[in-house]
């Protein structure tokens, strides 16, 4: 760990990277498969074993794994996609890639995800799925979402990027709407440096997710190894949203310890809810509903009160060697969005309300309860 002036530092997040990456990525590099192997077969068959799904497909990124849901679920220009403003901005970006349009809905203020009792409200003749973001790891509501889409009719989307291996009532995310998608880039809760996947049960999907991130070329089950004679025949204005096989490898290492990864960020996340016990008045800490099992992509707090203002406070801890970041700001607020649509401030106060006082506290493996003492100590010291 590194030092300055005799103080450890605290990033916000690292990733967990041992021997078996090492090994499976040299391999990869022996072998001279840099692209299109059989790393990625192997990965995504694994993932959708932990996943409880039948398919998996592997791709570049979570943004390229959204797009391509989005694009396989038929969504295109003229339609509404109901998704929440307070998510990373991707999710969003994913509905305009495709020409449609984001109808935001309000979140609810103690687990930060989409109000689905909000939702029927906000359908309307052109909606034509919902895009649901299971925020820092906590799955959102998924049975009224479903409930939802079934009576009016609408493909589901989940953006499970936050929050792999989260489960509602033991069912897991990604497994309740028509496609979910994951994200490993290396502040998640597994990584392959950049990467995501689309998973579904649709057989159809999948297919269809297969062909687009690989430039339209027609799906073959065998395809992935013989290059064969389809290598430049294009049924579709697809994609390059290939995984590469070095990150493949990550991948396989990493879902190989999954359950670790997570426990080791819930063991986290309990002792800083424990730490922070007792502080209601000064900060909002995590909600964890009854029927849902958190994995903690971050440990969240909102600051309530105090003699500080909360950017002031990360410059703060920061002089500390403690970081910690502003997650997240609304979406319909950024620029592009407000010209775009016409947002303004107030539209989405909940949303915003958290935007202005979440407090993304370090999170990641190899944290011991000394580190966190020290950590909720600072922050409560400089409230
Ligand atoms: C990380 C993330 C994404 C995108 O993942 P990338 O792999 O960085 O493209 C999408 N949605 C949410 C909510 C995320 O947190």
């Amino acid at each position: 760990m590194k030092k300055i002036k005799d103080k450890k530092i605290y990033p916000l997040a690292k990733p967990y990277i041992g021997k078996d990456e090492e090994k499976l990525v040299l391999e990869v590099l022996r072998s001279g498969v840099l692209s299109m192997g059989g790393k990625t077969d192997i990965f995504e068959k694994e993932f959708a074993q932990f996943a409880d799904t039948k398919y998996a497909c592997a791709v570049s990124s979570g943004t390229a794994g959204l797009h391509m849901a989005l694009i396989a679920a038929g969504i295109g220009p003229g339609d509404e996609v109901i998704t929440t403003p307070f998510s990373f901005i991707a999710s969003a970006n994913s509905i305009l890639y495709v020409g449609a349009r984001p109808v935001f809905v309000e979140i609810d203020p103690l687990t930060y995800n989409i109000d689905a009792n909000k939702i029927e409200a906000a359908i309307t003749a052109k909606t034509k799925a919902i895009l649901p973001v299971h925020i820092f790891g906590q799955a959102a509501d998924m049975d009224l979402i479903m409930k939802l889409a079934r009576k009016y009719k609408l493909k589901v989307i989940e953006d499970a990027c936050e929050s792999l291996g989260a489960t509602r009532n033991g069912k897991k995310v990604g497994t309740f709407g028509d496609m979910a998608v994951v994200a490993f880039y290396p502040n998640k809760q597994m990584t392959t440096g950049e990467g995501g996947m689309v998973i579904t049960n649709s057989k159809e999907y999948y297919e269809m997710c297969v062909s687009l991130r690989n430039q339209g070329r027609p799906y073959s089950s065998s395809f992935w190894h013989s290059k064969g004679g389809s290598w430049l025949t294009h049924a579709r204005l697809g994609y390059n949203y290939r995984m590469d096989e070095m990150s493949a490898a990550v991948g396989i290492a990493q879902i190989r310890k999954i359950k670790f990864l997570i426990d080791e960020r819930i063991k986290i996340a309990n002792l800083y809810s424990k730490a922070l016990k007792g502080l209601e008045n000064i900060l909002q800490i995590p909600m964890v509903g009854e029927n849902n099992m958190h994995t903690w992509f971050l440990y969240v707090v909102l600051i309530k009160a105090g003699k500080i203002k909360r950017d002031q406070l990360i410059a703060r801890l920061g002089e500390r060697g403690i970081s910690t970041k502003p997650y997240l700001p609304s979406i319909h607020l950024a620029q592009f969005y407000k010209k775009l649509y016409g947002f303004k401030l107030g539209d989405f106060e909940i949303s915003e309300s958290v935007s202005n006082t979440a407090l993304a506290l370090p999170i990641y493996i190899g944290l011991t309860e000394k580190d966190i003492k020290y950590i909720c100590e600072q922050l409560v010291l400089l409230i």
